[in-house]
């Protein structure tokens, strides 16, 4: 049977009161629900969704294979977001920082970090954060907002366009705190994972946390394999609250004991990262108590050395103290690397994205 068409015949009938949604933040339910509200048989929505994540269409008219009549329905409802890019900074080593603008104002920064035959991207899930580590330059500003799970894959689709690339591998190391935006988040790695989005396979989409132990215990139950890492950068809890001041109320024995049920659930390996900062967290005794915190679990540390931020105190460790942590936690069946930072040289490293960058 064919379903009745009641979609606006003509301009006389373009209701443009409609509030616009954000097509890329309707759930396939709700997407669904406004497809059959236009009287469109449901096949349409696996269409429209195709257009919007694979082919990132960037208008209702390149919807080609859509009636008219729906391109204009759906485009009096609804936006396609999209991301405007403000700047673009290059590295010597090849990654791309990028500066991107969405349509309320709000910007945030990204990267693409190509590598042979590889692409990975660190993402925002936040434009700023609300946790305020002491030695992030992210957090100074504070948050601005949390953004929709449209807005952190457009980042993603974003670069791959930049690059001409595909994309391997993502990780929610930007911006914000992917866990104090958890449910877009989410929409986004699971279109970044789908068949009908990016196609990038869960292990290759990490999450990086500072530590949200009610979303560590959540994300361990998700189906999909993504990859989990942690921010300890102590196993000191004077330490790390003075560090991370946005997660004192979650302890290190509470986070040990989550991180303990999320290995036995899930049987994979966490990350931990640790930024080394001279004479704060590379000291004996802090060595001392990681190699107790991860002795016997299953985790993999990844010490980064502290990238500065102007107007900080701290300073990175020696290369001698970052090989002695790498030493010692091996002697105790912890397997560590010290991991290289990439564009450094126009601060897009770890730490070092801002709101606003002037380029
Ligand atoms: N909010 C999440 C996601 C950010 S990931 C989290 O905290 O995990 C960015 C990583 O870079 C985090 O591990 C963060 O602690 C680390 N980082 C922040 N500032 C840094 C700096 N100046 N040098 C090195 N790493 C830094």
């Amino acid at each position: 049977m064919q379903p009745k068409n009641v979609l606006p015949q003509d301009d006389a009938d373009t209701g443009k009161n409609y509030v616009k949604r954000d097509l890329k933040a309707l759930t396939h339910k709700e997407l669904a629900a406004l497809v059959e509200e236009l009287g469109q048989p449901s096949f349409r929505v696996g269409q429209i969704e195709s257009w919007v994540w694979e082919k990132g269409a960037s208008s209702f008219d390149d919807m080609t294979n859509l009636p008219k009549t729906l391109r204009t329905a759906l485009a009096e409802r609804c936006t396609l977001g999209g991301v405007k890019q403000i700047a673009c900074q290059k590295s010597q080593d090849g990654s791309r920082k990028y500066l991107l603008g969405f349509n309320d104002g709000t910007s945030v920064e990204c990267v693409g970090m190509p590598s042979g035959p590889r692409l990975t991207v660190c993402a925002s899930t936040q434009a700023g954060c609300g946790m305020k580590c002491a030695f992030c330059a992210t957090g100074a500003s504070g948050l601005t907002r949390s953004l929709t799970a449209g807005e952190i894959y457009d980042q993603v689709a974003h670069v791959r366009d930049d690059f001409g690339a595909r994309v391997t591998g993502v990780v929610m190391m930007g911006q914000g705190e992917p866990f104090a935006n958890y449910d877009a988040t989410l929409a986004a790695l699971r279109k970044l994972n789908s068949p009908n989005g990016m196609g990038i396979g869960a292990r290759h989409l990490t999450v990086s946390t500072c530590g949200i132990i009610p979303m560590i215990t959540r994300f361990s139950k998700e189906p999909e394999q993504f990859t989990l890492a942690v921010s300890l950068h102590s196993a000191v809890q004077r330490t790390r609250d003075m560090l991370m001041p946005g997660v004192k109320r979650y302890s290190l024995l509470r986070l040990y004991d989550a991180m303990g049920e999320y290995a036995e659930r899930t049987g994979r390996r966490p990350t931990y990262e640790y930024a080394l900062i001279r004479g704060v967290n590379d000291t004996e005794e802090e060595l001392t108590y990681l190699c107790d915190f991860c002795r016997d679990t299953l985790c993999h540390v990844n010490l980064i050395q502290l990238n500065e931020v102007p107007g900080s105190k701290f300073q990175p460790a020696s290369e001698r103290r970052a090989n002695e942590f790498v030493r010692r936690l091996g002697s105790v069946g912890v397997e560590a690397t010290i991991r290289q930072s990439r564009g450094a040289d126009i601060d897009a490293a770890c730490g070092q994205l801002k709101q606003r960058l002037s380029m």
